[in-house]
């Protein structure tokens, strides 16, 4: 994995439309945050058609105020189906929970592994359990991850409130005397809640939350809050649209596609004439794609009522309208509308699994994964390698008895989980799946305007597929995965 410096710098860059002509800041050597990182070579020249995912793709939801209203909507739903109302006096804390962690729901706690199911850090509520507890309820320390029945990953952005629920319900039942605790759950009088069926219930209140649209209420009721409005956005799309085909592929529904889309694209502040309308910025637009399926067999394309928003009967079988916005459909379909090969296109999205993962391993396209955590990880690990290396004790003699009080410390520096990427030396299940299927990755796609749409991103070649590993070994006082960053 590499990060790349782009040898030519985007500036001034004019597009056709003086609507969205912005400058571009020159990126600075040490400019980490607006780098776009490379896990395998990709010819930006030979991309044919761009794809774009919306929520937190496009959409940037502002944290941790996002994760705080869905926490908030998750908790009164739970509490409405009668949950304790003692559950009411939790508030979301963003410094607990990383993305990427496992809920067991046999014994009901929340686990950091690596890609082989080994356990990285492991908590029960809000307890950090130490190495023998461990040990007691993981014999070898190792989960099977497969076991997709039992262990549940927790793999989104939007997993990160229901990720902090289950630490507060545990922590509630665990605490409350009322409730006696048990290896796979709580028992009440002659009623026994298991940590399964207490998973299966915070599952129906996220669907519920989701599917019947009142965080998509809340959140268009106040944009300004939840909502990054980010002007270089339209230059970006204008500028792709220049080059290439430019599609959006969102799992969300059409109002909220449309309302989330023209705060984005047709009222940028600052903007001189902001009447271009949304839809103009893609050749194709496609809502309720149901990804990860859509990249197999895919749903029935519709056409939709931009007026009503509701949906026309029958199946879309024409060619490709411009301004028309269609539903459900699959991958191979957008191909054929588009007339692209998957191999041509780059798709842009957040979800490991249901954008990255499914789009390269079933069609091949290139991935870019989005992964905003990367702006603090990157902050902290500039901000910490630069204070241990003036003064503090040396990250490298690991045979200092203080190295794994410093490489905890500085894990903590990230949150109580730690590094969305590591656990001291060590590669999270994430960071291995990001480098396995995610040819690049940045913290925002904006940072794509870094560089130029004729623009190499190069992967350094290394002995082995993952120079990760490499790196890990070679420099391992810096228990980081950007050891290559220049300092
Ligand atoms: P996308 O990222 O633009 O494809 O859209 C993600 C969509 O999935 C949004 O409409 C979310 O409301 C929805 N979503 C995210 N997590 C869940 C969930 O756990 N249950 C149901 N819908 C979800
Ligand atoms: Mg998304």
């Amino acid at each position: 994995m590499t990060m790349e410096v782009p040898t030519r710098i985007v500036r001034n860059q004019p597009t056709s439309d003086p609507s969205v002509s912005l400058d571009v800041p020159m990126l600075k050597n040490r400019d980490y945050q607006h780098k776009v990182f490379v896990n395998r070579s990709v010819t930006l020249e030979n991309i044919k058609c761009y794809g774009f995912d919306m929520d937190y793709t496009l959409a940037a939801y502002k944290s941790p105020d996002y994760e705080d209203l869905g926490f908030e909507l998750l908790r009164d739903r739970l509490v409405s189906i009668g949950y304790p109302h003692e559950l009411l006096r939790y508030n979301y804390d963003p410094t607990f929970p990383t993305r990427g962690l496992v809920f067991d729901t046999m014994y009901g706690n929340l686990l950091k592994v690596d890609s082989n199911g080994n356990i990285l850090l492991c908590s029960h509520g809000f307890t950090f359990l130490k190495r023998d507890k461990i040990h007691d309820y993981y014999p070898n320390n190792f989960i099977q991850r497969g076991n997709t029945d039992r262990f549940y990953i927790l793999n989104t952005l939007f997993n990160l409130s229901e990720t902090y629920l289950y630490g507060c319900l545990v922590e509630l039942f665990t605490r409350c005397s009322r409730y006696v605790n048990c290896q796979k759950g709580f028992k009440y009088g002659d009623l026994f809640m298991s940590f399964r069926s207490m998973f299966q219930d915070v599952r129906d209140a996220m669907d519920y939350v989701h599917d019947t649209g009142v965080l998509k209420e809340s959140t268009l009721k106040n944009l300004d809050k939840y909502v990054i409005r980010d002007p270089n956005l339209p230059v970006l799309l204008t500028r792709i649209k220049e080059v290439a085909k430019v599609f959006l592929a969102t799992n969300s529904d059409y109002n909220y596609t449309e309302a989330i889309m023209k705060y984005l694209l047709e009222t940028p502040p600052g903007a001189k004439n902001p009447k271009k309308q949304w839809r103009a910025f893609f050749d194709l637009v496609v809502v309720d794609t149901r990804k990860p399926l859509f990249f197999a067999e895919g749903t029935v394309l519709r056409q939709v009522d931009t007026n009503t928003g509701k949906l026309r009967i029958g199946t879309y079988t024409g060619d490709l309208q411009h301004g028309t916005v269609y539903s459900g459909g699959s991958s191979d379909i957008v191909c054929d509308l588009l007339d692209v090969k998957g191999k041509d296109i780059l798709y842009v999205g957040d979800h490991i699994f249901g954008d990255i993962l499914k789009s390269k391993k079933r069609q091949g396209w290139k991935t870019f994964l989005v992964v905003p955590e990367l702006a603090k990880e990157l902050q902290v690990w500039t901000e910490k390698s630069r204070k241990y290396k003036h003064g503090q004790p040396p990250l490298h003699d690991l045979s200092d008895p203080n190295t794994d009080v410093v490489t905890y410390r500085m894990d903590l520096s990230y949150g109580q989980m730690g590094s969305l990427l590591r656990s001291g030396s060590r590669q999270t299940l994430f960071a291995s799946q990001l480098m396995r299927y995610a040819d690049l990755y940045s913290s925002t796609c904006i940072n794509l305007l870094h560089y130029p749409f004729s623009y190499l991103f190069r992967a350094q070649s290394v002995l082995v597929s993952f120079s990760l590993d490499m790196h890990v070994i070679i420099n391992r006082d810096m228990h980081l995965l950007f050891h290559q960053i220049p300092c």
